[in-house]
């Protein structure tokens, strides 16, 4: 038979990130959270407190911002402050790198004010030193109740694990290629950070990991290898995912095939914005992965047909552009006055090939007139047609129906 479903969601431990009322659950079932990171200097407290309050107005139910220095970790309990001013409880989660340990133990108010610490078990140190900086971080962070994120990557990889691997993988009658051997190197170095942050201290329900690639059929078996040999909660996300349509395509395509598979916890899609754009683009992406996918439903969707010949001008792109726009910008204040609303289907349609059946399988869809055509656009809701707008205001006359419809 053909099976069109997602798989069983591979069961996990169930981590809180944060306290109280704002925590967030990662895991255990729980659905999958969307998370982003800033890209603003934190030890600049106003542009991160900016950042931060548009990422979460988007809908990031998580955000992670860069800890890399005195100034950063002194800024952190700034910011949490003044997000609570401005009434966003969003969980922060700290990103830590090389001197993660010495920070958090010069800066206590930073490790406080956090929810989570992710440590990249590759750049915490060498040997020794390594074990010693890793189990400081891991301490503090069962010490102040936090959850820790064990996030090994590609490019910053365990240079001695991997070494390691690669010695006995040479030794080995029957060798697998390179790659293998990195894959394997990426996966227990996770696995093996996680074993190994238990045996310090923290409980599995404080520990995330994640093994991030920037390649999509590495990240896919990394990811599945982890999922085979652990219940840890799992972050996914592909890292490096590159600017623009390449960006999203290379996410959306190793998301959603492990989405499928019933692997992943909490995303991050990684996209480089352009300069000066707009990095909540990254959240939106996330949503609609999973919204497609119908994992999660966050905000109506406007499908709209792709034009063709039969579309002599822009209008219908314009409409849905617009409406797209407009119902992001009220969703705020609809999600909390109409519960549901976010399930809400609106078709924009630009011609009567496919426009008024299209249309018929929305809540309201409209079929705007195509070359030759009446310059009529029926409108339907909820499968019937409704009226028809004519003439120069269809687009302003179609918001107001859309917006009568939801507060109806
Ligand atoms: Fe072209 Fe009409 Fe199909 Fe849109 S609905 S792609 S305008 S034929």
């Amino acid at each position: 038979p053909v099976v069109a479903e997602p798989a069983p969601r591979h069961r996990t431990c169930a981590v809180a990130v944060g306290a109280g009322p704002a925590a967030v659950i990662v895991g255990g079932g729980a659905p999958v959270v969307v998370q982003s990171m800033t890209n603003t200097d934190t030890a600049d407290v106003e542009a991160t407190v900016t950042q931060v309050l548009a990422l979460a107005q988007q809908g990031s139910e998580l955000v992670r911002i860069t800890v890399d220095r005195d100034e950063a970790a002194a800024a952190v309990p700034h910011i949490f402050e003044k997000l609570a001013q401005k009434g966003c409880h969003v969980p922060l989660i700290g990103d830590f790198h090389y001197i993660g340990h010495k920070l958090l133990a010069d800066h206590p108010a930073c490790g406080e004010a956090l929810a989570k610490y992710r440590i990249n078990p590759g750049n915490v140190g060498f040997k020794e030193k390594k074990d010693k900086q890793f189990a400081s971080i891991v301490e503090l962070a069962a010490k102040h109740g936090k959850a820790v994120r064990i996030g090994a990557n590609w490019g910053s990889l365990d240079q001695e694990l991997l070494t390691y691997l690669m010695d006995v993988n040479a030794a080995s009658d029957r060798p697998l290629d390179a790659r293998a051997v990195m894959r394997e190197a990426l996966t227990r170095s996770a696995l093996m950070s996680a074993k190994r942050a238990e045996e310090i201290g923290l409980a599995k329900d404080r520990i995330v990991i994640s093994a991030k690639v920037s390649a999509v059929q590495d990240l896919i078996a990394c990811y599945r290898m982890l999922a085979q040999r652990s219940d840890y909660a799992l972050h996914l996300g592909l890292t490096e995912a590159g600017m623009g349509s390449k960006g999203v395509v290379a996410s959306s395509a190793a998301l959603g095939v492990l989405l499928q598979d019933g692997i992943g916890d909490t995303i991050r899609v990684s996209l480089t914005p352009e300069p000066g754009g707009d990095r909540a683009l990254e959240v939106r992406v996330a949503q609609e992965i999973l919204q497609t996918m119908g994992f999660r439903t966050f905000v109506p969707l406007v499908a709209a047909c792709p034009g063709c010949g039969r579309t002599t001008s822009t209008v219908f792109q314009e409409l849905a552009r617009d409406i797209q726009a407009h119902i992001r910008e009220r969703m705020a204040a609809w999600r909390a006055q109409y519960p549901g609303v976010e399930t809400l289907n609106v078709a924009v349609m630009g011609c009567i090939v496919n426009g008024p059946g299209e249309s018929k399988h929305a809540d309201i869809g409209i079929s705007l007139p195509g070359t030759g055509e009446t310059p009529s656009a029926p409108v339907f809701i909820d499968g019937k047609k409704a009226m028809t707008l004519r003439g120069e205001g269809i687009a302003e006359e179609f918001t107001r129906i859309v917006d009568d419809y939801i507060v109806r």
